[in-house]
């Protein structure tokens, strides 16, 4: 399978929201992940990879596959998580994919129970087969939307930010099973929390304000801030005297106290001391609003 090629896509809604400015991502086999914040633009994106929406301008060739234009070729080849992803609460997971198989034409009785069986061990819900989604945690039903996502063995597969409400044992769960599926697949996780990508991702790309404003590798794109960043320990009344006084570009509390990141071109001085840079800053300061 060749590589997603996104050149140039942009998308105004009909409000007026540009959610998407001449947007160009290269995105290789494995695990990519495209971090923004909300209302970056990850969703218009990813819809529209999935060939769900139009862009106004711009083009997406997956390997052979014009995906603008051979809308059935993707949709064949494509496996697609959404952001809000529903479940038929009294539906058992072998009852839902077995529907959904039957949709997405695997009509053979005996390959389609193949497939559900092989799937529902993938993806550890096995022993639950036969019990009500409903009554699933949201880790088990993200895993359960992966399962339906890899009936037809994508090539390509697009999950929107489904770590989001899944606690430290799930995440974890569905980190490695995603991790696993990029050894043979395109998977794009778009998501806003730095550590998934940090943990999965090895090529990655930071979209703000519908602008791509950084792509390549995350070592790559932490290097970007080495040897320019500068850490501090401050009362919580000095915080606004620093923020005019020095380039701050994170700020988080450390027992109850403000910690401050600044960049600087030259060691500051003032009690600061050097630090390693870390993906958390580089996004911070490349979705900073201006
Ligand atoms: P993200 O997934 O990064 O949160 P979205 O792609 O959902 O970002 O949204 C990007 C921008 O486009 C936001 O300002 C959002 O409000 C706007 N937007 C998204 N969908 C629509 C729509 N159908 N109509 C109008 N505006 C939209």
């Amino acid at each position: 399978m060749g590589r997603l090629k996104i050149s140039n896509l942009s998308k105004t809604y009909d409000n007026g929201v540009r959610a998407l400015k001449t947007v160009s991502i290269e995105i290789p086999n494995g695990m990519f992940g495209l971090l923004g914040p909300n209302g970056a633009g990850k969703s218009t994106l990813m819809r529209t990879i999935a060939t769900l929406q139009d862009p106004d301008e711009g083009s997406i060739q997956l390997g052979d596959i014009n995906v603008l234009k051979q809308k059935n070729e993707l949709r064949k080849v494509l496996g697609y998580l959404p952001q809000q992803f529903g479940v038929y609460p009294k539906l058992s997971p072998e009852a839902l994919l077995n529907h959904l198989a039957v949709l997405k034409g695997i009509i053979n009785r005996n390959e389609r129970k193949e497939r559900i069986e092989s799937l529902l061990h993938r993806v550890n819900l096995y022993d639950v087969r036969k019990q009500k989604l409903g009554g699933f945690s949201g880790g088990m039903k993200q895993r359960f939307g992966i399962a339906q996502a890899l009936l037809n063995d994508p090539q390509l597969l697009i999950v929107d930010e489904p770590t989001a409400g899944l606690d430290p044992a799930e995440r974890n769960r569905f980190h490695n099973l995603l991790s696993e599926v990029g050894e043979q697949t395109i998977v794009i996780l778009s998501t806003h929390i730095v550590d998934d990508v940090k943990e999965l991702c090895s090529g990655m790309a930071i979209i703000n304000q519908g602008e791509l404003v950084i792509q390549g590798n995350p070592i790559q794109i932490m290097d970007t801030l080495q040897g320019r960043l500068y850490q501090k320990s401050i009362s919580k009344g000095q915080l606004e005297n620093y923020k005019q006084e020095y380039q701050v570009i994170n700020e988080r509390l450390y027992l109850g106290k403000p910690i401050i990141h600044i960049i600087s071109e030259s060691h500051p001085g003032d009690g600061f001391i050097p630090i390693d840079t870390s993906l958390e800053d580089v996004y911070m300061l490349q979705t900073a609003q201006s």
